[in-house]
């Protein structure tokens, strides 16, 4: 006899459904917020657990810091722990909605077929919000979970994910995030975010020609090169390409020294040498 599969909720004799409550920290910083976890109650079914969310309105785990609901499912003859791995995942807004659901055993190796179309919420170039850890924060999903038309074989429980790219700055990088993980953005994000994560899902994407690289610039600051290390004449940003002349006459003191211009020289082709010649020097 199997006890881990995963469950429909009527396993009353063989699993537990753990109930969490996610807080998350004021919007201070506005690339990312502190998450946290807090274990509400074990249910012996899908539908007591549920019900615990519905009915705990003005309750101290349902707060202004409240952000979702986990229940995650434990097979009672194995760890439940902090570190158990769950027979099943689903996560619940605020107001008691499921947001989504991973059915598969994180135990189990290979036992993942793909996801159905019809439950992937959301396309590449969203933006999204996701629950990594102790983090919520923005992000723009660059890749779907794998289907089962897709044809893989060997995928497992941590398959079933959405890869997305962080707002975040330095260097790109993705993660890969459960689905009960993802949530739609709460709030619209400002133009200057969302231009950031579209730009660089066009460079993870390598299509760099698509790329506006000034919105990389706007967020994490032009990438200055000069000709010269003392009284530089001409400055470049590496990345995004503009240029600025220095204007050091006359008085000068409360004034800009620096102004955009299109190109130094009359070939544009010689701007380009420059940028050689002075990035080889940084
Ligand atoms: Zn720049």
């Amino acid at each position: 006899m199997s006890t881990s599969r995963p469950s429909n909720g009527n396993s009353e004799h063989h699993s537990v459904f753990r109930l969490e409550s996610v807080w998350v920290s004021d919007a201070e910083d506005k690339l990312y917020r502190d998450a946290s976890y807090h274990v509400i109650g074990y249910y012996p079914s899908l539908d007591k657990a549920i019900a615990a969310i519905r009915f705990k309105e003005n309750d101290y785990y349902k707060n202004e810091y409240t952000y979702a609901f986990l229940i995650k499912e434990f097979a009672l003859d194995n760890e439940i722990g902090d570190y158990a791995a769950p027979i099943s995942v689903r996560s619940y807004d605020m107001k008691g909605k499921l947001v989504d659901e991973c059915l598969q055993n994180y135990n189990l190796i290979n036992e993942f077929d793909g996801r159905n179309g019809d439950a992937i919420r959301f396309h590449i170039g969203d933006i999204v919000e996701v629950l990594e850890g102790r983090r919520l924060f923005r992000a723009i999903v660059a890749a779907l979970p794998p289907t089962p038309e897709d044809g893989f074989s060997g995928l497992d429980a941590l398959d079933d994910s959405y890869m997305v790219l962080p707002l975040e700055t330095g260097p790109i990088d993705h993660l890969h995030i459960a689905p009960t993980n993802t949530f739609p953005l709460q709030h619209p994000l400002e133009k200057v975010y969302t231009n950031y994560l579209h730009t660089r899902l066009l460079i993870f994407q390598g299509r760099i020609a698509e790329a506006n690289m000034s919105d990389i610039c706007e967020i994490e600051g032009h990438q200055y090169l000069y000709n010269f290390a003392t009284l530089p004449s001409k400055s470049i940003c590496r990345r995004c390409h503009r240029k600025w002349r220095a204007d050091y006459s006359g008085d000068l003191i409360n004034e800009e020294i620096w102004h955009e211009v299109d190109r130094f020289e009359n070939d544009p082709r010689k701007d380009e040498e420059l940028i050689k010649a002075w990035g080889s020097h940084n």
